[in-house]
């Protein structure tokens, strides 16, 4: 089987809206990123969600962004189908012309959600599996997550919907990530996706007992687990995180168009600005406007040496420095993906 590694680059033309429907979620998971105080705790009604799909669509694109030909949505909570309404939602996209539909699920389903849409309405389920055991991912992800994610994956295969899993890498269930291709391949998955919760350089701080993982524990079990997945058939990416001296750096706030949509209405369009008021633009009375300066978009243009801004800012822990003082390693764009699939 002949594997292509290859490393993604941000497409031209087209964008991703990662919609946030709701914050609710009916799990606690350790590594939770929804944070209430700055994303609201709204559920969003379906005449409103119906508003916010037209104004990223290609067809009714808002004069606040560039038009493009293609969009992608993805579902996101919060747990989405917790929403009485999505699957409204989900066929109001498709009416829309979006290029693609997902849901990211943690796997319970609610709301009868398989009956209510079509595997042609749906391009993809993506299920939030750490673990290949109850043991594992219960731990991180509650008691009882493990068995209904696996038995919901079951389900939605069993209608002929494509599924695809997402793993959260951190030192709690790396060691465990090798297991995870051969259940995904036993449990009909067909895209694989690793994140990392977080990758911390600065050897100083390797005595910390936090969840972050090193750049050495992250290299030793990732690329060649995404191996194994890619070999089982299965398409993988995984987090770039570092770049070589010789690779280019981009910044995907630059020269993408990605656009992670919370219920309190903040645009965001760097996932790493979240946990701040830094958003670019934001949605008020159904309307997408540029927010004024400052906000991430000001900071996205800044050159260092370092590469991403926003890690330099946020995460400084994450960056190793020579005796000169010059970084080590440049820190890729977090939306920079290495991509596996078999040919
Ligand atoms: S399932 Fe998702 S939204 Fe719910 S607690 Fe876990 S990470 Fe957060
Ligand atoms: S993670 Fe860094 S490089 Fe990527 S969009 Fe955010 S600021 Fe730009």
């Amino acid at each position: 089987m002949n594997i292509v590694k290859k490393t993604v680059e941000f497409k031209p033309h087209s964008r991703n809206l990662f919609f946030h429907i709701l914050t609710a979620c009916n799990l606690k998971c350790k590594h939770c990123y929804i944070n209430p105080e700055q994303h609201g705790t709204k559920t969003l009604d379906i005449s409103t969600i119906k508003s916010w799909l037209r104004l990223f669509s290609h067809t009714d694109h808002s004069s606040a962004i560039k038009p493009v030909t293609d969009t992608n949505v993805i579902f996101l909570g919060g747990e989405p189908t917790l929403h009485p309404d999505l699957a409204a939602a989900i066929k109001e996209a498709r009416k829309l012309g979006y290029g693609s539909v997902t849901v990211d699920t943690n796997g319970y389903l609610f709301n009868d959600i398989l009956n209510r849409v079509t595997p042609e309405e749906v391009d993809y389920f993506s299920f939030s599996l750490d673990g290949s055991s109850s043991r594992i991912n219960d731990l991180l992800r509650g008691n009882g997550s493990y068995e209904a994610c696996t038995k919901g994956m079951e389900k939605a295969r069993s209608k002929e919907f494509s599924i695809s899993s997402i793993f959260t890498a951190s030192r709690a269930n790396i060691h465990d990530l090798p297991n995870m291709p051969g259940l995904l391949s036993s449990l009909g998955v067909s895209r694989f996706f690793i994140q990392v919760i977080g990758i911390r350089g600065n050897p100083a701080q390797r005595h910390e007992t936090d969840l972050q993982l090193t750049r050495e524990e992250w290299d030793a079990i990732v690329p060649d687990t995404a191996m194994k997945a890619a070999r089982l058939g299965m398409y993988c990416t995984y987090p770039k995180v570092f770049l070589d001296n010789q690779e280019q750096f981009s910044c995907a706030g630059i020269v993408a168009e990605n656009y992670f949509v919370f219920p309190n209405g903040r645009v965001y369009t760097c996932p790493l600005c979240e946990d701040y008021p830094l958003h670019s633009y934001e949605i008020k009375d159904n309307r997408l406007r540029k927010r004024p300066p400052l906000t991430e978009a000001q900071l996205f243009p800044l050159k260092i040496p370092e590469g991403c801004v926003m890690n330099r800012i946020f995460h400084p822990g994450n960056i190793q420095y020579g005796k000169t003082g010059n970084p080590l390693n440049i820190i890729a764009c977090c939306m920079l993906k290495e991509e596996l699939l078999s040919r």
